[in-house]
């Protein structure tokens, strides 16, 4: 079986403006197709899994994900990244106009099942993977598909500057404190019944440092 990482898109690997699907706003921040990079070539399987209701809401057509997709992937291999094993879309949202997108699906995260379709197609095993996004919801996603969730809680764009808790939707009962692991290291972990503690850093790099720690 395959060991994977599951990356959400906005605010990880490129700039979250918002509904972000035109080239001319594509933003891939330092480090990202290094982090990227260094992630491969240790043996994980890289795997996109991102929700774009804006398709539903008529905002922009599949064909415009498509095009940023592959603009997307063209600038991380100019910038010495690797090409991902595959991208997973939500195009879905229920109260979207445009139909057949305009449903209440089963793939939208924080449903486990666009992970579950890549696991299924590329005999990746989540228990040994993990799932980084910049929203609870990509917590949750990653823990109902059984991988380890990262969240990093300062990626780059101008929507993030916003207050945390609206931004990362965080459940009521989540709390951040610092803890200290084995190694007498100090970690920020974000708590909450639902998921338990899950760890918390302020970039790619740093979560992949983790990761190959974790996971040698
Ligand atoms: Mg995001
Ligand atoms: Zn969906």
């Amino acid at each position: 079986m395959n060991r994977a990482v599951f990356l959400d898109r906005d605010g990880i690997l490129n700039v979250d403006r918002g509904y972000t699907f035109r080239i001319s706003d594509l933003l891939v921040p330092d480090g990202v197709p290094e982090s990227l990079a260094r992630l491969k070539s240790n043996g994980f399987k890289l795997v996109v899994i991102t929700n774009q209701s804006g398709v539903a809401r008529g905002k922009f057509s599949m064909a415009d994900v498509s095009d940023f997709h592959d603009a997307l992937q063209a600038e991380i291999v100019r910038r010495g990244g690797p090409v991902f094993d595959l991208i997973k879309i939500c195009p879905h949202h229920p109260d979207g106009q445009v139909i057949p997108f305009n449903v209440a699906c089963q793939c939208r995260k924080p449903g486990p099942q666009l992970i579950e379709e890549a696991c299924s197609a590329l005999a990746i095993d989540p228990g040994i993977s993990f799932m980084v996004g910049d929203k609870w919801s990509d917590v949750l996603c990653g823990v109902r598909a059984g991988t380890t969730p990262i969240l990093v809680l300062e990626p780059q764009g101008p929507s993030h500057k916003s207050s945390r808790g609206l931004r990362y939707e965080l459940p009521d009962d989540a709390r951040f404190e610092t803890v200290v692991d084995s190694s007498g290291r100090k970690i920020t972990v974000a708590s909450s019944t639902g998921t338990g503690a899950v760890e918390v850093y302020s970039s790619l790099s740093s979560v992949v440092s983790r990761i190959l720690e974790l996971s040698p």
